[in-house]
């Protein structure tokens, strides 16, 4: 690990367990549009039902599936369509919905050990990340660590594709090798950015088989086991 110049991470569930975060944000969406709707287009709405829209909104728009916060909005829309809300009340009610949801997605707590492994990082390394998801690094504390924050819904794919890992070593400057990716996700950030030429660290903080990541450069557990090898 001698040649490494710069780190990048994933974030959801690499930096902090993102479950319980999604899972509170849902329901202090649906709390707020129960607030503001019509009591019957919330009567049936639950997270199965939802769930069920959304299914057949990324079916008709395949193109969409990885912008997240844009399936979300149009999820909502159709659900309050569907309901008979008009199209600008259907909208309104979806920027809502959508506005909530986003503002209660950012409330993370990181892992033990996270903040102090980024810190100590952040001050021998340049740092950036790449997520799937649609975490608003930046404006949480943690992120005043890193370079930037690349979100696949404002790339044309999401991981594994290349293209975020290459927008990243260019921001960075540095060959593919001399970066280390960092994420928990053995299809998505391992061999996608193998596939981009980096070194990578697999960290396994779902207790998955050892088995299924044995091909990263680096096997961890948390992400404070990086201070050991770098
Ligand atoms: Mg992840």
């Amino acid at each position: 690990m001698n040649d490494i110049k710069a780190l990048t991470f994933d974030l959801d569930n690499t930096l902090w367990e993102t479950d319980f975060s999604i899972l509170n944000a849902e329901a202090i969406m649906r709390q707020h549009l129960e607030e503001l709707a019509p009591a019957a287009w919330m009567a049936d709405f639950s997270l199965e039902a939802f769930r069920a829209v959304r299914a057949d909104v990324v079916a008709e728009h395949p193109d969409m599936a990885h912008n997240l916060s844009m399936v979300r909005r149009s999820t909502l829309t159709r659900w309050f369509r569907d309901q008979g809300a008009s199209s600008m009340e259907a909208e309104e009610l979806a920027g809502e919905g959508f506005r909530v949801f986003y503002h209660a997605r950012q409330q993370v707590e990181p892992y033990p050990m996270a903040v102090e492994t980024i810190e100590a990082l952040a001050g021998r390394f340049p740092i950036g990340a790449i997520t799937n998801g649609n975490a608003d690094l930046l404006a949480m504390p943690i992120g005043r660590h890193f370079q930037f924050s690349y979100k696949a819904e404002d790339f044309p794919a999401p991981k594994p594709h290349p293209v975020m890992f290459e927008a990243a070593l260019e921001a960075l400057g540095i060959a593919a090798h001399q970066c280390l990716h960092v994420g928990d996700d053995v299809e998505h950030d391992i061999d996608g950015a193998l596939a981009a030429g980096m070194r990578t660290a697999w960290v396994n903080t779902r207790g998955l088989p050892t088995e299924s990541g044995r091909h990263a450069d680096l096997i961890l557990s948390d992400v404070s086991e990086l201070l050991k090898h770098l």
